[in-house]
């Protein structure tokens, strides 16, 4: 018995097509806050992520609640995990 050539053909022609790639996971609503203790009054201070300086900035920032300036460590994880650490400037 001889397989049918054209048969065979027919097999690799109806292969189903690549399933899409459902991989496009990068709009985490997550990482767009960054939220801090203030050192001076242990306050828990929430301000929007300004992540275009890169995964891993350093700025200091006043404290809304008692004015007071922190100098704020923002890491990125590869996760996309945000952490972010205060000292007093
Ligand atoms: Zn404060």
């Amino acid at each position: 018995m001889t397989p049918d050539p054209f048969d065979l053909a027919a097999q690799f022609a109806s292969r189903p097509a690549p399933a899409p790639r459902g991989d496009e996971e990068g709009t985490s609503p997550a990482a767009d806050e960054i939220a801090y203790i203030c050192d001076a009054c242990g306050e828990e201070i929430v301000v929007p992520a300004d992540l275009a300086g890169g995964a891993s900035q350093e700025y200091v920032e006043d404290c809304p609640v008692c004015c007071r300036p922190n100098l704020l460590t923002v890491t990125v994880g590869l996760d996309g995990d945000v952490r972010c650490e205060a000292r007093p400037e």
